[in-house]
This record gives C-alpha cells, structure tokens and sequence, in this order.
C-alpha cells in the first residue's frame, strides 16, 4: 500500500468486506490471533496483514503480543485521537543544546551549527534556564555592525519569564499546540531544581520530535 493510500484510508475509514468480515470475527471471537483470523476466512497471515494493519491504525481494533486483536468498541477516529492525546513529551524529547550566559554571540553560532539545532538554551551558573536563542535571534544579532566576539549572548536572548517550557510528563498534543500558537519551533522540557525557584533544561521537543511522533504512530500502526 502506497503512503497516499495509507492517508486516504485514515481520512475516510471505509471497510472494504474482507475487513468488515476481520471486523466481525473479532468481535465475536477476539482476542484473536492472525493466524486464527486467517484461518477461519482460509486465507493466509500476510494477505490479511494490510487489512489487520488498517483496522488497528484506524482504532477498531487493538492488539496485544501473544494475545491477538480485540475490538475497542471505538469507532476509529475516536480511538486514534485519544491515543494521540495520551503521548507524553518524554516519549519523544531530545537532549537539550545549552550554553552559558557568559558566552558571546559567536560561540553561540559556533554551537548552533556543531550541534545541529535551531534552538539554544542559555543556562546560568546554577545550570538554570535563563535564556532562548533561536537561528533568526542570531541572524538578526549579526546583520549589525557590532563585533560578534564581544557581544554577549545574554542581551539578544529571549529570556525568562518569558520563556515557554514544558515538563516530560505534559501531552505532546498540547505542546504542539503551543508551538503553533506561539509560532515557534521548540520548547525546553524543564525540571523544577530543588534547590531553588530555577528550572534544569533536561530535554527539548521542536517541530520535528513531533513529527517523528507522527510517524512513529502510524508505523506502529502498520507492523502491529
Ligand atoms: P526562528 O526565529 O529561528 O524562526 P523560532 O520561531 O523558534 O525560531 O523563534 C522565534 C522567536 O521566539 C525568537 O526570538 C526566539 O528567541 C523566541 N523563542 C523561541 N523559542 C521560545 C520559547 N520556548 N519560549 C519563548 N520564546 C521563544
């Protein structure tokens, strides 16, 4: 099955009869293994495979290793909106690039472009989020006259408190929510210290760990 396929099956969730057949087997006999469903519709595991794949990823039916499928009682949109809902940030965060507040704008670049990110997080002494600094942040700071080396990284950065985070338990739903609301590319997950009132940077989640999600979700969805 082709990707666009696979969209369009998510799109319209139609059952052809075969599956709506699958459907009904489970229904009355779940949880079933493939192998059983096969064998009672006498076909063989990898013919069904693609239909098994579509009415799991479409949330009418579940499936539990060495159980077998069962039937949700959901209709498939219900069932993959919730599961989207349920995803937390820690199942798909990235470790977080910070720099310290004393570094100047030039470092600051230098990291960005080892590092492979578009988004640094300036830490303080205590190792506590202080700061922002994103790739158009440091553009910006360089179209100037002003000599990069001396300029420090602590006065183009976004700073506290006006900084959004999130912590590793919060809904990936929610942030990429956020992302879109605030037209920005990433947040830091943060740690409240327990020392004081500051937060450690343990983890960060942009545009594209969301994306992985996404994907991930539907490849599950597929193997299953
Ligand atoms: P870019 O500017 O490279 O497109 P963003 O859209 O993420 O990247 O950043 C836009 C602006 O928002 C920048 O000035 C940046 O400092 C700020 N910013 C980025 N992430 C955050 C955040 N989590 N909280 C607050 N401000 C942020």
């Amino acid at each position: 099955m082709s990707h666009l396929t696979y969209a369009k099956v998510v799109g319209t969730i139609e059952l052809n009869k075969r599956q709506e057949t699958i459907l009904q087997i489970v229904k009355d006999h779940g949880p079933i293994t493939g192998e059983h469903i096969a064998d009672r519709l006498h076909l063989t595991r990898a013919t069904l495979r693609p239909d098994l794949a579509i009415l799991t990823m479409a949330g009418y039916l579940d499936a539990r290793p060495r159980v077998g499928y069962f039937y949700t009682g959901k209709t498939g949109s219900q069932a993959l909106t919730e599961k989207i809902k349920k995803i937390q940030v820690h199942e798909f965060s990235s470790i977080p690039v910070v720099v310290s507040e004393s570094s100047t704008v030039y470092e600051a670049i230098c990291t960005m472009f080892l590092e492979d990110v578009g988004t640094l997080f300036i830490v303080n002494k205590q190792a506590h989020l202080v700061g922002v600094v994103s790739r158009k942040d440091l553009l910006r700071a360089s179209m100037g006259q002003q000599d990069l080396n001396a300029m420090p990284i602590n006065i183009i950065m976004t700073r506290m408190p006006n900084i959004t985070f999130c912590l590793k338990e919060d809904y990936l739903f929610d942030v990429a929510q956020i992302l879109i609301q605030k037209q920005i590319d990433g947040l830091p997950v943060v740690k409240k210290s327990e020392q004081d009132d500051g937060f450690e940077v343990i983890g960060r989640i942009t545009k594209t760990n969301i994306t992985k999600a996404f994907v991930e979700l539907a490849k599950d969805e597929m193997i299953i």
